[in-house]
């Protein structure tokens, strides 16, 4: 029996029913819509069945049933990087969101989750007992889609990307095997997953070091936008001698006068430092000296939990239309900056809703013992910039995007898995030999390329 890939036709699935004690949802039923929903609302997914597996066996059912039906198979848990894979059609959709367990062991430092946790499941526990997570600007993501593209977050310049803090991934492969993958077994697909995505095979759990932290010294300054260029010459002049311990972000924030938006700054824009610092609070506070002096309309620094910063960069939680761009940049001068501010700054009539610089460097730049193949991500600086794209503002948006992208394209150093939202051929995430190791680990682990990756790596079987 065979599910129709006609979405238009398809029946319920009777065969997949049996297969899994999880959901079901084909399109005409009640719960399908609601199911192929992701955080992307631009994006109108449309697969052939959406299942929702409960164990790793489940998931394996599913995979040997995609295979035999001739369907493919693209996982998901929210959404977040849902636009590159189109509409589906034709595919099963895996929402890993029933993969739900948390497994904190405090005396190692180790977490194990399934693969349907976000990290608003494992940051704020880990947090209570005195431990941290490399999560990254938003605890809305999931943890294995975050760390499987490499997982750039507010500890990155300290402690590099998640996924070279790995240490264990359950995973099914094309094959219908349940593996651990670790630096012991299937060694090479351990390397793979840590930076080539969800490419070789379907990931049910993740096991990864924590941090030992009680405190971190975080907050943001705000500043009225119309000191964007002073400000951010500032913030950019600060993070040539800023070391390791602290991530920092100089961004351009305008809210929508949107009721979800806090009454304060609802409808306002505002030029921004945002900051992580490890270690000493009162070193990390006479660090901001510099920024401080120049007088804040708003500060939000302080000494606090590692949970309290899953919510420092303010990204939106409920699904939005938008549209987005990114570089990875090299170093920059002052003159970066100020094309930056021409473009994104007051008077530009940039409707974006955030423009912003993280800096990178630090351990981004070195590569550690036993990396995965996102051993480091190269460049001084991470760009990203974002827009609402309803259909009223969505040409807008494409204009400004194009306008700021254009304006440090001189300074362009390469992309980062995680921050494109557009079709991409991977391969052009890594150095030449790591992505022709990487094809040749597809080729071992999913010749047929059973997997639909939102960044695939090798050619199309
Ligand atoms: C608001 C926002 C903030 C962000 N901040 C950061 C940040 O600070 N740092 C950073 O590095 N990234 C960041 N990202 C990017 C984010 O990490 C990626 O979009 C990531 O892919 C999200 O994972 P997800 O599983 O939630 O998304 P999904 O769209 O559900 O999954 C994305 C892809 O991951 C793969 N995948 C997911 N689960 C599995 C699985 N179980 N098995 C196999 N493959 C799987 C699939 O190929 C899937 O297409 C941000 C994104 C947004 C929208």
């Amino acid at each position: 029996m065979s599910i129709s890939t006609d979405t238009s036709t398809a029946r319920p699935p009777a065969v997949l029913r049996a297969l899994i004690g999880g959901a079901v949802h084909v399109p005409g039923e009640p719960g399908y819509d609601a199911a192929r929903a992701c955080f992307n609302v631009t994006v109108d997914q449309r697969p052939a069945a959406i299942v929702e597996p409960r164990s790793a066996e489940e998931v394996a059912a599913i995979v040997k049933f995609a295979r035999a039906e001739g369907l493919r198979l693209a996982p998901q848990r929210t959404g977040h990087n849902a636009a590159p894979l189109g509409p589906l059609e034709g595919s099963i959709l895996l929402k890993t969101n029933a993969l739900d367990r948390v497994c904190i062991d405090a005396p190692t430092r180790r977490a194990r989750v399934g693969a349907g946790c976000r990290w608003e499941d494992v940051v704020a526990p880990a947090s209570e007992l005195g431990l941290a997570c490399l999560h990254g600007s938003t605890p809305d993501v999931s943890v294995v889609g975050y760390t499987l593209g490499g997982g750039m977050g507010w500890y990155a310049r300290k402690h590099g990307l998640a996924a070279n803090h790995v240490v264990a991934i359950e995973v099914v492969t094309a094959d219908g095997q349940i593996r651990w993958a670790t630096h012991e077994h299937d060694p090479e697909l351990f390397w793979a997953l840590r930076g080539g995505g969800g490419n070789f095979g379907v990931v049910t759990a993740i096991e990864f070091e924590l941090l030992p932290l009680e405190k971190v010294y975080a907050g943001a300054l705000f500043f009225p936008v119309e000191r964007a260029s002073e400000v951010l010459h500032a913030w950019h002049a600060w993070t040539a001698d800023a070391p390791e311990d602290v991530t920092s972000v100089g961004r351009i924030l305008q809210f929508p006068p949107l009721e979800i938006v806090p009454e304060p700054v609802r409808g306002k824009s505002f030029v921004l430092v945002e900051a992580v610092f490890l270690g000493d609070a009162e070193a990390a506070a006479r660090m901001m000296e510099p920024l401080r002096a120049l007088g804040p309309a708003m500060d939000t620094f302080a000494s606090v939990p590692p949970a309290a910063i899953a919510e420092l960069h303010m990204d939106p939680r409920d699904p939005v239309p938008y549209d987005s761009t990114h570089a990875i940049l090299g170093a920059l001068d002052a003159a970066a900056i100020d094309r930056l501010v021409e473009a994104a700054g007051p008077g530009s009539g940039s409707a974006l809703l955030s423009v912003e610089l993280r800096q990178a460097g630090g351990a981004l730049g070195r590569a550690v013992p036993g990396a995965g193949a996102v051993a480091t991500l190269p460049g001084e600086f991470a760009f990203f910039a974002v827009g609402g794209a309803d259909p009223t503002m969505a040409a807008k948006t494409s204009a400004d995007l194009d306008r700021v992208g254009s304006a440090l394209r001189p300074y362009e150093a390469g992309r980062y898995f995680n921050f494109v939202e557009e079709e991409a051929d991977a391969a052009e995430f890594f150095p030449p030999t790591v992505a022709r190791r990487l094809e040749a680990a597809r080729d071992t682990y999913d010749p047929t390329r059973l997997m639909q990756a939102n960044h695939e790596i090798g050619a199309a079987r």
